[in-house]
């Protein structure tokens, strides 16, 4: 069914569910070790195997970081919660239960909200609470038999749970790009879709465009990447508009996004809601989370990627496009911070991250971190090109290499040792520039006939002569004067 036709008829109403690992050093509710990629079964104990009779304790930290996103996200922040039993029953959850946040999530009611190509665009954030991780079943790695990783279990999340605001597989791209930012710069969670410590849930549902309830919504997983998100988001709407196209029922369902053909598949239908039988946790005190804790956390927030973005657009003037190049990554960030404490050349600047840094550290496979060359001195090889004292390409070609070599020098004492220093005085660009039109009287007749464009051959000539020291603006401007003559 080609449906291409009626998609105009249609909306999307998409929400998203996102759990992201929180990075700290042990468990949400015992001291086990919280970390991704340790031999299976090892970073475990009593407590995180539910045994009988061990008791949870709370990890305080995690109490921090929900307050941190909590507020990043303009939500409010609970005063008075409470944990929850969410009980199943599934080979990888040992305890039989997850504690969870079912009545009091920490957090309520926020908003972010996305730039995209059409405006900005609001999304509810609907709660985030705080729950534990189950453990990992294996089922690939053994012929026969299923296996258990418990590593995981107990591994701290945050549940993100937005409105049903999004409408499209772009828009989910852009929330999720986002958050993953976000939780980056929180030093909250590494965001790693791949690995599994950043997940996100798609709720997608569709319905002909003014009516006034929405379609019966299908939940899907499995998706390894912001990209497979959409893929996954996209398939689904069209999967769904074809239906009801042909007249069908949407079963309200889980599917699993299968990357390799690209489409969703049914996991299971949930003809009634879950049963998880929720009830007040016994075994952890009901929390208390005062102002004053709010507010500490809150003099405490890390700089954030909307606020940088803010600054660089309307204080340092720089376009959308530099801007959002430069919060991408918080250590690029950190790093441009650094440099314009030392130049006020802010284009310039963004030029040099974005063309020589970034191209640098792409060749190497290193990271900013990694990067040899201080702001400082960076912003001092700015300053010799703004001076007049070497030109961009000198300073690319020549100086920047040397100082990804020896990092203790100033860019103006390799300038002066290599004997690149420009020259600004018109008398030796003069006698550069009579020489080269001595050699090339036949350039000047075709030039005088009309060849105007023939003064890039000239300026090529001189510079070549000059050994590339001559200042091209002073260069440009006399060669035109002299063949003019
Ligand atoms: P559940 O109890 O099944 O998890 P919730 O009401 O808690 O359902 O919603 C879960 C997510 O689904 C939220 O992100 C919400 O915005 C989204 N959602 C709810 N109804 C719809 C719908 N009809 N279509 C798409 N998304 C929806
Ligand atoms: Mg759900």
């Amino acid at each position: 069914m080609d449906i291409s036709k009626v998609r105009e008829d249609y909306e999307a109403v998409i929400g998203l569910e996102v759990h992201a690992q929180m990075l700290t050093k042990s468990k949400a509710y015992s001291n086990d070790i919280n970390e991704y990629g340790s031999r299976p079964n090892t970073n475990i104990s009593a407590i995180s195997l539910g045994h009988p009779g061990t008791l949870p304790r709370m990890n305080k930290k995690t109490i921090e970081y929900a307050i941190k996103l909590g507020l990043a996200l303009n939500c409010e922040i609970a005063e008075y919660q409470h944990f929850a039993r969410k009980n199943y029953f599934y080979p990888d959850l040992p305890k039989g239960y997850q504690i969870t946040q079912d009545k009091t999530p920490i957090c309520t009611n926020g908003h972010i909200d996305l730039k995209m190509k059409d405006g900005v665009k609001h999304i509810g954030i609907t709660r985030i609470h705080m729950e534990e991780d189950s453990g990992k079943s294996i089922h690939d790695v053994d012929v026969y038999d299923s296996l258990v990783d418990l590593n995981r279990a107990g591994t701290p999340l945050l549940e993100i749970v937005t409105e049903p605001d999004m409408c499209s597989g772009d828009e989910a791209y852009a929330y999720l790009t986002e958050i993953r930012q976000l939780v980056r710069y929180l030093e909250i969670c590494d965001g790693n879709m791949e690995e599994g410590s950043l997940r996100c849930d798609a709720n997608v549902s569709v319905r002909k465009k003014g009516a006034s309830e929405f379609g019966t919504k299908v939940e899907v997983k499995n998706m390894n990447s912001i990209r497979n998100v959409q893929r996954a988001i996209n398939f689904e709407i069209d999967r769904q508009i074809e239906m009801v196209e042909k007249g069908e029922e949407i079963a309200q369902e889980t599917r699993s996004f299968d990357a390799v053909n690209m489409r969703t598949i049914s996991m299971r239908t949930k003809e009634a809601a879950n049963d998880y039988r929720y009830f007040p946790e016994p075994d952890l005190q009901p929390l208390h989370v005062s102002k004053e804790q709010v507010n500490a956390v809150k003099t405490d927030m890390p700089v954030l990627p909307n606020a940088l973005y803010e600054k660089y657009t309307k204080e340092l003037n720089l376009s959308d496009y530099d801007a959002s190049n430069l919060i991408a990554s918080k250590p690029m960030a950190l790093y441009f911070e650094e440099l314009i404490k030392h130049t006020s050349n802010y284009k310039g600047a963004a030029n040099w991250m974005s063309g020589e840094v970034r191209s640098y550290l792409n060749q190497q496979g290193k990271t900013i971190e990694e990067f040899p060359i201080q702001p400082e001195r960076l912003a001092a090889l700015i300053a010799i090109i703004d001076e007049g004292l070497v030109s961009n390409s000198v300073a690319s070609q020549k100086i920047f290499p040397v100082m990804l070599e020896d990092n203790n020098k100033a860019p103006k004492a390799i300038a002066e040792e290599g004997n690149l220093i420009q020259d600004t005085d018109e008398d030796s660009i003069v006698s550069v520039i009579e020489e080269v039109i001595k050699q090339h009287p036949g350039e000047v007749e075709r030039y005088k006939g009309g060849e105007k464009q023939l003064v890039g051959f000239f300026m090529g000539q001189v510079m070549k002569a000059s050994g590339g020291k001559a200042d091209p603006k002073a260069a440009n401007k006399l060669i035109r004067q002299k063949l003019e003559e």
